[in-house]
């Protein structure tokens, strides 16, 4: 009986030491800048796509620190999908061209652009340059924060997916529809919390949130920065807290990576509200996908609206 089970388990190991590196090697490696990307190739993506991000998500994705590890996913990478607009242009053209993978640079088939799918907000009129400070020159690009964006991000996605793995062409197609109709069952749900503050004002600290205003009703009448990028000063604050004060506006979002210094000054003048939404997914550890981002933002801003009037 033994030697027989002996035997057996010997196949069974065997079967599984052919299988397993075939089955692994099967599934495409798609690399995203940011977590939030990532999260929605996931859900098109399934158990045909290993996905992973470089960013963390509580990091500012305009200013990431690249550590080596980023090369190494990246030179394997068969897709890499990033925000674009200039995002991530302080970090990541370097990496991807010491990467030497062909099939990620741009203009390579491997290489997706996720701005091209999504509304564009605060499209300059006229020339501006990175060199004026301004780290928004080519329009928005924190436009995932609306839950529209991700629908339509992902449909993007569907198509470049199956175009690397013809396969499972209909199986990610399959899983977009499926996306699409709980992001849109969520969205009833959000906007169903968010209706009785509908109109209300606010201030930021920097343009991270006008897609998600946009979407959600609120109105976002000034920003801690004088610029995207640029630093609070004395004098544009002062202007900000005396808006605030005129217009009685009380509550400020603020990114997780940013100084609360001022905002925290500026709600004592005020007799505000500071409250650290997050941008992205993974800015905390049990906001693990795109519909738990938005579940926490929203329960922040609903409790700060009750206890502001
Ligand atoms: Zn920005």
């Amino acid at each position: 009986m033994r030697p027989r089970l002996n035997l057996l388990f010997c196949v069974a190991l065997l079967c599984m030491a052919l299988l397993a590196p075939a089955a692994e090697a099967k599934k495409l490696k798609v690399i995203t800048t940011l977590t939030d990307l990532a999260s929605l190739t996931q859900e098109v993506g399934g158990d045909k796509v290993d996905v992973e991000p470089l960013a963390r998500g509580y990091q500012d994705p305009h200013f990431v620190e690249p550590k080596p590890s980023f090369l190494l996913k990246l030179r394997n990478a068969d897709l890499l999908i990033s925000v674009g607009l200039d995002l991530e242009i302080g970090w990541l053209p370097p990496l991807i061209t010491q990467s030497g993978n062909g099939k990620i640079q741009p203009g390579s088939p491997g290489y997706l652009d996720a701005s091209q799918f999504a509304e564009i907000l605060e499209i300059p009129q006229g020339k501006l340059t990175r060199a004026e400070g301004d780290v928004h020159p080519l329009g928005n690009p924190h436009y995932w924060l609306d839950p529209d964006n991700g629908r339509r991000i992902a449909k993007g996605i569907t198509p470049k997916l199956g175009e690397m793995d013809p396969e499972d062409s209909a199986y990610f197609q399959q899983r977009d529809r499926d996306f699409e109709k709980r992001l849109a069952d969520a969205d009833k749900k959000w906007q169903a919390e968010m209706a009785p503050y509908h109109g209300r004002m606010v201030v930021t600290y920097h343009r991270s949130w006008p897609n998600f205003a946009k979407h959600f009703g609120l109105d976002v009448q000034g920003y801690i920065e004088p610029r995207p990028g640029i630093p609070p000063t004395p004098s544009h604050t002062i202007e900000l807290v005396n808006l605030m004060k005129r217009e009685n506006i009380k509550i400020q979002l603020i990114e997780p990576y940013f100084d609360l210094k001022t905002p925290n000054s500026i709600a004592s003048m005020t007799n505000g509200k500071v409250v650290v939404m997050l941008p992205s997914v993974g800015g905390k550890p049990e906001v693990t996908d795109y519909f738990k981002l938005f579940d926490y933002d929203i329960g922040l801003l609903v409790q700060a609206f009750q206890g502001t009037k």
